[in-house]
């Protein structure tokens, strides 16, 4: 499913996706071409076929050239995924084509909503009745990805009240009382339109609604949320191990066990991750999914370490194609991206719910 041609264009770009705007219109429609939007989406809703798994892989494969692209694709594909486990049909046929061909953007505002599900922040945006079933929102969403100016929708849990579940919403970009910020000014990561929303007086009908029950809905997308996401870790972790291999060589025998180590660590993460996206465990055992994303987190991180020692004093010449330190930025997002690795491992230690709201 991955083309020569996308990666070219990957391998040419990373640098600039990473620093700048640039690329950033492209990027989707460049990611869609090979159908990459589609793949583990059924047949009967106009995807590929294949499964969750093949989804992750197809991120992986992208986010091996680049991170910034890679996390677009991940944005997309999420929300893609909030619609397929969404019981609303029209809503996923109002929005699953322009999607698929990339011609929509689709975003997850849902940093805060898996906060909230971790008892670490309140939901913020908040509704208040509109006529008989229509609901007015306020608030602000601090961080989404691939808000591609005019063109996204995107996914937002908001508040109702005491006594009353809180609801999943698609907003797309041309309501009223939706504001977009410019792109927020990154260290990375730049050219992956990111940045923050206000939502002023927003009208909310039934028909825009993902999932009517946030506290249902979200621990159910959760295996795909972040199983998905780690597909960033594992193309991070690949490029960078094999940018270290690479360079081994004279004198560096000594990083041979060292790297072998790392390669079968990031093996039995990803048999792992591959074998509980396929049966479901997740569901039942987010602990294990959490316990994954820190391990691959790890991996990330001594990788890149691996990169730097093999790479020696060409790591910090700019003016050598090593790649090494636009990966060294990007794998600055691995530990701070929702679940963060702080979060979960307050989650683990048990100072933090795993799967309800406080
Ligand atoms: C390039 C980029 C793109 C992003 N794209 C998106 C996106 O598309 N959608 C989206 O929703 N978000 C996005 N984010 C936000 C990101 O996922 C994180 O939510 C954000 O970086 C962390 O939020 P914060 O810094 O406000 O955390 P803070 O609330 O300031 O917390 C700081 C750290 O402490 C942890 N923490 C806070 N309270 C506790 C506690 N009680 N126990 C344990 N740990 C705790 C947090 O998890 C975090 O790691 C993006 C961020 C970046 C940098």
């Amino acid at each position: 499913m991955q083309d020569e041609s996308l990666h070219r264009w990957l391998d040419t770009h990373a640098e600039s996706l990473d620093q700048g705007p640039d690329q950033a219109g492209e990027l989707l429609s460049r990611l869609a071409q090979p159908g990459l939007f589609g793949v583990g989406v059924p047949r009967a809703e106009g995807g590929q076929g294949g499964s969750l798994g093949d989804a992750l892989e197809a991120i992986a494969g992208v986010a091996a050239h680049s991170l910034t692209a890679g996390f677009v694709f991940w944005a997309q594909r999420a929300f893609i995924e909030y619609l397929l486990q969404s019981p609303h049909a029209a809503l996923r046929a109002r929005w699953l084509p322009g999607l698929l061909q990339g011609s929509q953007a689709g975003a997850t505002g849902l940093s805060n909503a898996m906060k909230y599900l971790g008892g670490i922040e309140s939901l913020q945006v908040q509704a208040s009745p509109r006529g008989a079933d229509g609901l007015r929102l306020d608030g602000r969403v601090p961080w989404a990805t691939n808000l591609l100016p005019g063109r996204f929708v995107v996914a937002v849990a908001v508040s109702r009240g005491e006594g009353a579940a809180p609801v999943v919403a698609a907003l797309p970009s041309t309501a009223q009382g939706m504001a977009r910020s410019a792109d927020l000014d990154l260290i990375a990561l730049r050219g992956s339109h990111t940045a923050a929303l206000s939502i002023s007086g927003l009208d909310l009908g039934p028909d825009d609604l993902i999932h009517g029950d946030a506290n249902e809905f979200l621990p159910r997308v959760r295996p795909a949320f972040m199983g998905l996401q780690l597909g960033l870790c594992l193309g991070l972790a690949r490029a960078s191990l094999a940018a270290a291999s690479a360079c081994a060589g004279a004198g560096r025998g000594v990083l041979a066990g060292p790297l072998e180590q790392q390669r079968r660590a990031l093996d039995l993460a990803t048999a792992t991750l591959h074998a509980g996206l396929g049966d479901g465990r997740f569901l039942d055992q987010p602990q294990a999914l959490f316990r994954l994303r820190l391990a691959l987190n790890d991996i990330v991180q001594q990788a890149l370490q691996l990169e730097l020692h093999a790479s020696g004093g060409r790591a910090y010449h700019r003016d050598q194609p090593l790649g090494f330190a636009r990966r060294w930025r990007e794998a600055a997002f691995i530990p701070i991206v929702t679940p963060s690795v702080t979060q979960l491992q307050g989650a683990l230690a048990g100072a933090l719910p795993a799967s309800t709201h406080s």
